[in-house]
């Protein structure tokens, strides 16, 4: 049987690397290894038969020097503490990459949402929130949705908050219904935070992007808005879009915002009008000039990477490149965009969230955009420099900045 990778093994071999290469002393690399604080916490919860649940939940503050810990709330059957150590560790690079006045959290409760009626998914947000109160807080730890958690999930975990405390608290949560404080912007976050990298990067290398062509593996959230905007923002022309039942694909170019109508309409993409059929692994090694890997992780190995035939790899996905294959991109010249920088722009505008919630003022849309294109663009800018001076790969440039904000950031706390 084939051994399942540890993500936090990995995200930890990660850290040795980072902490090699900036020569981290070995009690802040200690330290930066693992999760600050963690909390396993049994809940009980009524079935809408009678009967009584227990369910298994998490909430991991990896490491809070640089602030309250920020990060979403899986709902997942194969959630364990280590996919959650992992996550919030991730989290922890993604807020200092950007430079956010965050740390890094993560939670999750195992449980396959699909099979729970809406009222008792409600009462099993509410039993969390009522196990996790104490470390929650706009000062202390604020969490957001993820993989099966929703806007209604976020707003159902602020009213239990809120009703614990006694008073409103709307920054305690990110990711809200936008009659409860929710961001404008929040929906395209993470594709457009990519856009504004990309295009960051295209300036920089001399790439002209106008009439070009994108691939999107993965049409969802995040690949959805990524045509819509590539085609908007950037002039790219989508040849190629894909989902879990397979892609569509026509050199001539497919119309972004038809593609997503159907997709929308039929839930797959199947027999769209002048395309033909594609598949995921042939729609990775299309020549284009912007690829999105959009959907899942590991997606792009040793194996196919020599394939590749993309300019710029934009990682909206978390982890959809395999170490080994990151090297033979690097040497085969694709300018790699990596996840925790690609796909930042979800979490930063959950900071703008929890910013207008504090100062109970809301922005429109335009100032939104702004703030994420300068939180970008200069995260871009960073990552970029260090990737000269050091002559490491995107990645790897993107550790050695984030690791060394916090590693900076526990030494002025003395605590190291
Ligand atoms: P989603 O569930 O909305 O979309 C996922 C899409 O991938 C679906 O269209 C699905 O059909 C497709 N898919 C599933 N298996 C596939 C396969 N084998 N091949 C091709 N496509 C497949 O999810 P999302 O929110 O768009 O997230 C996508 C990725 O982006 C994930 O890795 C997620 O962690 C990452 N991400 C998302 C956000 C966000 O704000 N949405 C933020 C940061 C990172």
């Amino acid at each position: 049987m084939k051994k399942k990778l540890n993500p936090f093994s990995i995200a930890q071999a990660q850290l040795d690397d980072a902490a090699e290469k900036l020569g981290l002393e070995e009690s802040m690399h200690e330290l930066l290894r693992w999760p600050m604080h963690e909390l396993k916490v049994t809940l009980p919860v009524k079935m809408d038969d009678g009967s009584t649940r227990i369910f298994h939940a998490f909430r991991i503050q990896y490491n809070t020097a640089r602030g309250p810990a920020k990060g979403g709330i899986r709902w997942h059957p194969d959630e364990t503490i280590d996919t959650v150590r992992a996550l919030a560790a991730w989290m922890t690079w993604k807020t200092s990459v950007v430079d956010i006045p965050l740390g890094g959290g993560k939670g999750g409760i195992v449980c396959n949402p699909k099979e729970l009626s809406e009222a008792e998914q409600q009462r099993l947000a509410r039993a969390y929130v009522r196990a996790i109160a104490r470390s929650l807080g706009v000062t202390k730890d604020i969490p957001a949705p993820d993989v099966y958690t929703t806007p209604q999930i976020m707003g159902w975990m602020m009213d239990e908050y809120e009703t614990l405390m006694g008073e409103k608290h709307p920054g305690v949560i990110t990711g809200k219904p936008i009659p409860l404080g929710g961001s404008e912007g929040r929906g395209d976050a993470t594709a457009r935070g990519g856009i504004y990298v990309t295009q960051e990067t295209a300036n920089t290398y001399g790439i002209d992007l106008k009439g070009q062509t994108m691939a999107i593996q993965g049409f969802g959230n995040a690949g959805q808005h990524a045509a819509l905007l590539g085609e908007k923002i950037l002039g790219l022309k989508l040849i190629s879009a894909s989902d879990s039942k397979g892609g569509v694909y026509n050199p001539d170019g497919l119309n972004a915002e038809s593609l997503v109508e159907y997709k929308q309409k039929r839930g797959s993409l199947r027999g769209f009008p002048k395309a033909e059929h594609i598949s995921n692994e042939q729609l990775l090694e299309l020549e284009v000039k912007v690829l999105f890997p959009s959907a899942l992780e590991n997606v792009i190995t040793e194996k196919n990477a020599p394939r590749l035939r993309c300019k710029i790899l934009c990682e909206l996905a978390n982890g959809p490149t395999t170490p080994k294959a990151d090297e033979i991109l690097y040497n085969n010249g694709v300018i790699v965009l990596p996840d925790f920088l690609a796909n930042a722009g979800g979490v930063t505008v959950s900071y703008l969230e929890q910013v207008q919630n504090t100062y109970n003022l809301y922005w429109e849309i335009e100032e939104i955009h702004w703030r994420l294109r300068e939180k970008m663009t200069r995260a871009f800018r960073g990552v970029h420099e260090m990737c000269q001076n050091k002559k490491v790969n995107m990645r790897q440039a993107a550790y050695l900045v984030a690791v060394a904000r916090v590693a900076e950031a526990c030494k002025l706390r003395g605590w190291i």
